[in-house]
Parts: C-alpha cells; sequence; structure tokens
C-alpha cells in the first residue's frame, strides 16, 4: 500500500484488528519514508443482493436507508456511534452473505436480531415499525419476550 502522504511505496503494518465479527481487518500502517500513519480496511467484497420491495418490485439496496432506520430506533439511546456502526457493517455483512434477492423483511429482521443485541428499547421501536404490531396485546408479548 502507498503512502498517502508522500507517495513513498514501503509502508508497513504496525497493527492489525478484527472487526465486525471478524469479517473485516482494520490496519493501522506507518510509511517508512515520513513516518505518518494511516488506517486501511479489508473487507470481503460480495455485491449486495436486490431488494425486494411489498409490491414486488426489485431495488437496489440503499445503506443511508438502512441507517435511517436503525438511528431513528436508536435516538436517545445509550448506545455510542462506534457501536452502531459496527453493527451495521455487521448487518451490512449478513446481506451481502445471503440469497441473491432479499425482502424488506428480511431484513428488517437482521437488524432486529443485532439492535436486540445492543438495545432493547430501540429493538422494541424498530419491530413496532417493521412489524407493525396488529394491537397492544402483541406488543405487550414482544416486551415480555424480551424478559424471558
Ligand atoms: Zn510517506
Amino acid at each position: 500500500m502507498k503512502c498517502p502522504f508522500c507517495d513513498a511505496s514501503d509502508t508497513r503494518v504496525i497493527n492489525s484488528r478484527l472487526v465486525a465479527d471478524g469479517l473485516k481487518v482494520r490496519r493501522r500502517r506507518e510509511c517508512s519514508t515520513c513516518n505518518n500513519r494511516f488506517t486501511t480496511h479489508e473487507i470481503l467484497e460480495i455485491s449486495f443482493p436486490k431488494i425486494i420491495k411489498k409490491n414486488g418490485k426489485l431495488q437496489h439496496f440503499y445503506e443511508h436507508k438502512l441507517k435511517q432506520g436503525i438511528l431513528r430506533a436508536l435516538e436517545k439511546r445509550p448506545v455510542t456511534d462506534e457501536q452502531i456502526d459496527e453493527m451495521i457493517e455487521i448487518i451490512k455483512l449478513q446481506i451481502r452473505k445471503s440469497a441473491d434477492q432479499l425482502s424488506t423483511h428480511q431484513i428488517g429482521e437482521i437488524v432486529l436480531a443485532e439492535l436486540k443485541k445492543i438495545d432493547e428499547v430501540a429493538y422494541i421501536r424498530f419491530a413496532s415499525v417493521y412489524r407493525k404490531f396488529a394491537d397492544v396485546q402483541e406488543f405487550r408479548r414482544e416486551l415480555d419476550l424480551l424478559n424471558q
């Protein structure tokens, strides 16, 4: 990897760390010429599947839409930006690993599984939008499941 500061071709890895459930590698590098440091990410390259909308139409996957929904659910919750970024990476990798086509419902379930791990309130918020709870009882059942 070339140095982005002075263009020298000799840079060395000073630290490697697995992130996003081990599916991504973050490396700190140092230039042997100017001693500047920079970070690189090595990530599995698989393209995103097409998303099947409720009306049956196929659509591209848009990361910002995914992020919007997640951020809304996590509003004012005690979760750091780093945790959110990490979670989004994990969700994106799971989406990439799945079938050629994925319904918005399936994506919702992937998001829910990850939200459940980091914040239960956000999980319930997201679930109430995605699953469109039919009534208060269904909502309560979901809360009870969390408390088990
Ligand atoms: Zn350099």
